[in-house]
């Protein structure tokens, strides 16, 4: 018998998305589904949300009467071919802003209650809350649900359900105040080492990694990085702890969702066989950003703009890149230091460097399907999947050696291109020097056109879509749910 998952989230796409958290969460199920698993997935009643869903939103399933400060129901219904629950809890979800921060940039100041009612409502469902439905696994993503494992632990019902925590980013961890844990609905035994104590306060993500009985993160290298000092950011004494229950396991894309030969966001689709054709793509995208049209290379970042991304760095260098004779465009927001020198490089360089400070799912296609090379200079990146729809669009990803850029991109070194394998730019240190002299090398690259097609080729061969990864997920599965007894 295949195991049956509920998946525990605060995004998904394409409901409501602040990154690649809400990708993977939106397209695992239906890559599952393949390997016969079924997964149900439960996610916050935002206002976007409910905006989406609203009139197809009748069926309550289940009715909490009070969840930190109120009644709240679970709806469910299925949508854009996912299984889903929807928190509906208007106290803590119906509200203007983000799913994480207020229209003034603030975290919302109630976000452990937030998130400790999302992680709830998941071991409330995973206990058997709803007569007619019992997961064998509650699949819990990042800190947001990762208190939903630790209810269950602690549950006095002791629940047959198995649990899994996905890092998809250990830099957020839910850490919050002790002042907190009397509200969140724990026994005095999980203020503990074993439970969600962390150096004093409340940590959602630690309390998750102990109580859960597999960790996953999102590449083999990333799950490497996070057991070492700098990459473990305080966590990596706990994560050794867990030996072999901790696996990488890469993501995968949409490959329908992402596909330049069908993709109806951009100017004109292309497969590898015609790569002429992506020239329009350019042209489109030269005129959506002002750029004057020429056959100079276009360099792009699609990117939260922050210190995490290394977009300081780059940020430093669009004089250089201009000087080198590239043009580059930013789709991005983030820090306001970053935003504001890409702004002043745009004033210095208008029809070289195009930037849109904002959230842009249409441009980040335009960008993907138009641009020459994608930069991506992170100074740790989980497993990153910008660079992953560059390789399907035969944009080539420049990235540094880390995480999940280092496990899916293959150097343009001598040997790669002696073997014709290589499908990327890779360098290992994110500071102006060797990023610049990344860049040099890709218009090197880019300037022998026979070299530079047979890598956008081989990339957009790369096997980036999620049926291995997610044959990984299901024998994960299978094998925590091999003892139990029916
Ligand atoms: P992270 O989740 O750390 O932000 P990932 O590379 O894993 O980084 O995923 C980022 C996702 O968010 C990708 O789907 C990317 O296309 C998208 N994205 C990031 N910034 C923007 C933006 N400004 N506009 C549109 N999409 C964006």
């Amino acid at each position: 018998m295949n195991p049956s998952v509920l998946s525990v989230a605060s995004e998904i796409y394409p409901f409501i998305k602040t990154g690649g958290l809400a990708d993977v969460v939106g397209a695992l199920p239906a890559a599952l589904g393949h390997q016969g698993i079924a997964v149900r997935n439960l996610v916050p009643a935002y206002p976007d949300m409910m905006r989406q869903i609203g009139k197809d939103a009748t069926e309550r399933v289940l009715t909490i009467p009070e969840l930190f400060g109120g009644v709240s129901h679970v709806l469910a219904l299925r949508k854009d071919g996912l299984d889903l629950f929807v928190l509906d809890a208007p106290h803590l979800f119906d509200r203007p802003g983000g799913p994480y921060i207020t229209s003034g940039g603030q975290d919302h100041e109630d976000n452990w209650a937030r998130f400790a009612a999302l992680s709830k409502a998941g071991a409330l469902l995973a206990e058997g809350a709803i007569e007619s439905y019992r997961p064998d696994i509650l699949h819990a993503h990042d800190w947001q649900a990762a208190l939903a494992p630790v209810y269950i632990r602690f549950s006095a019902s002791h629940p047959p359900v198995k649990t899994v925590v996905t890092i998809h980013n250990l830099a957020f961890q839910g850490s919050f105040p002790f002042e907190v844990f009397p509200k969140i609905g724990l026994p005095d035994a999980a203020w503990s080492i074993e439970g969600v104590e962390y150096y004093g306060g409340v940590g959602f993500l630690k309390g998750g990694l102990h109580a859960a009985d597999a960790v996953t993160t999102v590449s083999p290298t990333y799950a490497d990085e996070i057991l070492t000092p700098e990459g473990g950011m305080g966590l990596e004494g706990l994560l050794r702890g867990r030996g072999d229950r901790l696996t990488g396991i890469v993501n995968g894309i949409d490959t329908d969702v992402w596909s330049p030969t069908a993709d109806p966001l951009i100017a004109k689709t292309y497969t590898a066989k015609t790569l002429k054709t992506r020239r329009a793509n350019k042209r489109a995208l030269e005129a959506e950003f002002g750029l004057l049209h020429d056959d100079t290379p276009i360099l792009a970042v699609v990117s939260r703009l922050t210190w995490q991304k290394g977009m300081d760095v780059l940020a430093s260098l669009c004089d250089q890149i201009v000087a080198l004779g590239a043009r580059l465009v930013v789709v991005g927001s983030g820090d306001r230091m970053i935003e504001g020198a890409f702004h002043a490089a745009h004033a210095r360089h208008p029809s070289q460097i195009g930037i849109r400070i904002g959230y842009s799912e249409v441009l980040s296609h335009k960008v993907q399907a138009g641009a020459d090379a994608l930069l991506i200079p992170s100074r740790f990146e989980p497993c990153g999947l910008t660079q992953l729809y560059a390789l399907r669009y035969g944009c080539i990803p420049v990235v540094s050696r880390v995480g999940g850029l280092a496990d899916t991109v293959i150097d343009a070194n001598f040997a790669a291109r002696s073997a014709g394998v290589a499908t990327g730019v890779i360098f290992s240190e994110v500071a102006a020097r060797p990023v610049l002299d990344a860049i040099a090398k890709t218009l090197r690259l880019y300037a022998d056109q026979p070299l530079w097609q047979a890598m956008q080729k081989r990339g957009m061969a790369t096997d980036v879509g999620w049926a291995t990864s997610a044959a990984r997920y299901a024998e994960l599965y299978r094998d925590l749910t091999k003892d139990v007894t029916p």
